[in-house]
């Protein structure tokens, strides 16, 4: 029996660890100090009252045997395909229902969804990058190329002639430095991909903190991105599905990569390899969809944009660089007096007992840069703007 030697190239994260056995190390001496953790990438307000009512009668329908459920379609049910194809409606994006595949949320089709292609395409990434992308080629054995997202290019990179992949990964608006692609840049990779026979895989998932009407919410906004993009969004971001799991994938059906139908490959993909979404998590998944649930994510979201709100405005008072935090829950800046990146982070702890995710840990670009995240909450968002302002001056 020979191994995947390929899991020998994955490079070992230490960051969050690395993190966590900082802040224990701290807090063993400094019991008396309140630390702020303002580094978490996961949501803190919990699920909102109309999914959790579905989700509760949903599961009353389980236990009865009248409206019992067992296997599901393994490509999701049509209650929800069809909310989800109305809310692209809702931004003019026409997609046809089976087009849309229910998934456990958008990592693991990240994921899965390189069973379709070979393993000798190559992989374009930006850096700095959501590990993902790169850990989940690297097992597959597939070679990665990395562009630079920076300060100069606002950390938005645009194609370049010169490097040429099979595979694109964009993220917009992006983990971990908040920018946000407009539609102009996107109608360039766009062209790009089709042009050189690409796919780009476009990931989504924090939409839903876009406010600008003006700035796409979804590729298939791009004319022209439906023979060249598979979008992956999810409800976790949206609507604090992180531990209750469900995302969606559009895979076009005009995506023809030598005679084969990319839609039909992942049906038969998913239909194999996947059992579908619980039955009571997609009822949880059609609420956010109903008048009460949009009303009542929409507060919650309000919610995460004030803290990114208060941090953005406190960074610019001080003249502190920094992106994201309009159109997204993550702030990215550049560390003050070229301090790096962990060298910051030592330096926050330390000092005023703030808790940020170095910019290094998600690429060489981001060496010098430092995430903070609005999905704490609004009281200890506010001291920790309190603590920054202070500590700034
Ligand atoms: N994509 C990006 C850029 C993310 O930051 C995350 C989660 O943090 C995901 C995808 C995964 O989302 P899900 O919870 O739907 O798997």
């Amino acid at each position: 029996m020979k191994v995947n030697k390929n899991y020998q190239n994955i490079a070992q994260s230490y960051l969050f660890s690395t993190i966590a056995k900082k802040v224990n190390e701290f807090s063993e001496y400094n019991s008396d100090k309140k630390i702020i953790k303002l580094g978490i990438g996961d949501v803190t307000l919990p699920l909102c009252k109309a999914v959790v009512d579905a989700l509760k009668s949903a599961s009353e329908e389980m236990g009865n045997k009248e409206t019992f459920r067992g296997y599901g379609p393994e490509q999701g049910y049509d209650f929800l395909k069809d909310k989800i194809k109305d809310y692209y409606a809702g931004h003019s994006v026409k997609l046809e229902s089976d087009e849309i595949f229910i998934s456990d949320g958008a990592k693991s089709d990240l994921g899965n969804i390189l069973d379709l292609f070979d393993k000798d395409n190559t992989v374009l990434v930006p850096d700095p990058v959501y590990p993902v992308y790169v850990d989940t080629n690297t097992m597959a054995g597939r070679k990665i190329i990395y562009m630079d997202a920076n300060a100069d290019n606002d950390f938005l990179p645009l194609p370049n002639e010169n490097i040429k992949a099979d595979i694109i990964y964009l993220c917009s608006p992006n983990n971990p430095t908040g920018a946000v692609y407009n539609k102009e840049q996107l109608k360039k990779w766009v062209d790009f991909a089709n042009k050189n026979g690409a796919i780009i895989l476009f990931d989504s998932a924090y939409e839903c903190f876009i406010t600008d009407k003006n700035l796409p919410r979804s590729i298939f906004e791009i004319e022209g991105s439906k023979t060249c993009a598979i979008e992956f969004c999810s409800f976790s971001k949206m609507a604090g599905f992180t531990g209750t799991r469900c995302g969606w994938t559009v895979v076009s059906k005009d995506l023809i990569f030598e005679d084969m139908s990319l839609n039909k490959m992942w049906l038969r993909r998913q239909t194999t390899k996947f059992n579908g979404v619980p039955y009571i998590v997609q009822k949880g998944a059609e609420a956010v969809f109903s008048p009460e649930g949009q009303k009542q994510i929409a507060q919650n979201l309000d919610y995460y944009k004030e803290n990114a709100k208060l941090i953005s405005d406190v960074l610019t008072k001080h003249n502190i660089w920094h992106i994201g935090g309009k159109h997204s829950p993550y702030i990215w800046l550049r560390c003050p007096d070229n301090m790096k990146s962990w060298e910051f982070f030592d330096y926050l702890l330390e000092n005023i007992q703030i808790v940020g995710t170095p910019g290094s840990g998600f690429g060489k670009n981001g060496e010098g840069y430092f995430r903070l995240t609005s999905f704490g909450s609004f009281e200890n968002t506010r001291e920790a703007v309190e603590r920054l302002d202070k500590f700034l001056k």
